[in-house]
């Protein structure tokens, strides 16, 4: 028979990949209180209609990577690429636009995209995703970067990760409904004679969305965009006074960053404000995190009324790349109190000890197939245990056990009913 594998684009978190996992989440979960952001959590699927709304119809995301079925009850159901639409839809649906007039969210889960797998990319991920809804000030635009920008720095710190340290925060205005037209109407026109030599795939983008081209990586687009029509220049004044206050806010905060005319962002809701904090660690797939003002996207599912908007996302697994370089091993290296040596006939003392110490915290393992000791010294030094417990059956007989000190091999014998105190106070 053959063997089952995993599906193309998916990853197993085993032990320590899932250990690491847990302390970026820890991260996560601190700073976000600290910026008083609020955890939800939400479903995995939703209706396809909540993305082709949202997202765009004529974004790749809706267009070609989704993983869309049909349910039962012939009903189309979307697994999430995003957690944008989702939150949108759970805060409009649980009234939480009414209760409160600013809510900060924050979510961590997996998006699902079908896109070509490669380093950096998958059709599993996962996303940390910060939402502000209800603020249209450009210090709130400020306030998420910020947040992203402290939890890497504060990785690159912890873990000593040098690449960390070193990223790229690239700002542009894309403006908004007013302005926005008129500047892809500057940019088609002047595009228009060279659109034949553009790629295909920006052909049809030229027709259907055109922004997009802007962010191609094709080298013979890459050359014709060159100087082409900056967004700035056709921005109008509340979408320039916006990025002026942001870009002044970044400054007061010592933020560094770069404009970047072209940036535009994979999806169409974007309003204002885009951002994205790239590495150069990461190759091709050099985004860690993206995001940006949504001011138009709440209208769409709340009978046409706007609530403004910001948020951001940060892939996972890009970051554990870049935590590659680092001493994240060695943070997160797993250890055990005790290892308690057995013997058959010490088995049944054993497990009465086990437990008694576990009810007071301590970290114990054993191992009930009574190997031989040499191979259960060589499980306690695997699990990296601090003390071993040996339960000679001689030993057990005068009701006393053997405390070896793993690291430096020292013994001492203790009576049971010293046992507890003696292994609490050398845990200390
Ligand atoms: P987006 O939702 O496309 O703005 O992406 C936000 C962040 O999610 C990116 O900067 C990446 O770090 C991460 N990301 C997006 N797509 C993928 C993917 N297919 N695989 C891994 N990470 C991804």
């Amino acid at each position: 028979m053959s063997q089952i594998s995993r599906i193309r684009g998916t990853n197993d978190f085993l032990y320590n990949d899932s250990r690491k996992l847990r302390y970026i989440e820890e991260i996560l979960h601190k700073k976000s209180r600290i910026y008083n952001f609020e955890q939800i959590r939400l479903p995995i699927f939703e209706y396809t209609d909540l993305f082709q709304r949202g997202i765009g119809e004529e974004t790749d995301i809706v267009s070609k990577e989704m993983f869309t079925f049909t349910d039962r009850g012939n009903r189309s159901i979307t697994l999430r690429p995003e957690g944008t639409a989702g939150t949108v839809r759970a805060a409009i649906e649980n009234s939480l636009l009414n209760e409160r007039s600013i809510n900060k969210i924050y979510y961590i889960g997996s998006m699902y995209r079908a896109e070509r797998p490669q380093k950096g990319r998958y059709r599993e991920f996962n996303q940390y995703g910060i939402e502000c809804i209800g603020s249209d000030s450009p210090h709130t635009d400020a306030e998420i970067i910020a947040l992203n920008l402290d939890i890497l720095k504060t990785l690159s710190s912890n873990l000593n990760c040098e690449a960390l340290s070193i990223l790229n925060l690239e700002i542009n205005t894309v403006g908004c409904e007013k302005c926005k037209p008129k500047y892809n109407d500057a940019l088609s026109k002047q595009l228009a004679s060279q659109k034949d030599k553009l790629c295909t795939v920006c052909q049809n983008r030229y027709d259907k969305n055109i922004l997009r081209i802007l962010d191609c990586k094709n080298e013979g687009c890459i050359s014709i965009l060159e100087n082409v029509v900056k967004m700035y220049d056709y921005a109008c004044d509340e979408c320039k006074a916006h990025f002026n206050i942001l870009c002044d806010a970044l400054n007061k905060m010592n933020i560094d960053f770069n404009i970047n005319p072209k940036l535009v962002r994979g999806l169409d809701y974007y309003t204002k404000t885009a951002f994205e904090i790239k590495s150069n660690y990461l190759g091709t797939q050099s985004a860690l995190a993206g995001g940006g003002r949504y001011d138009n996207l709440i209208g769409i599912f709340n009978n046409g009324k706007q609530v403004p908007a910001v948020g951001s996302a940060m892939g996972i697994e890009r970051l554990l790349i870049i935590l590659e370089d680092s001493n994240f091993d060695n943070t997160i290296k797993n250890s055990i109190d005790i290892f308690v040596v057995l013997f058959k006939e010490t088995s049944n003392v054993g497990i009465e000890i086990i437990n008694k110490l576990r009810q007071k915290n301590v970290s114990v393992e054993s191992d009930f197939n009574i190997r031989s000791i040499k191979s259960q010294f060589k499980t306690a030094d695997k699990y990296n245990a601090k003390y071993a417990l040996i339960l000679g059956p001689d030993e057990v007989l005068d009701n006393k056990a053997t405390i070896r000190d793993m690291n430096t091999g020292d013994e001492t014998k203790v009576s049971f009913e010293t046992l507890e105190s003696v292994i609490l106070s050398k845990l200390k």
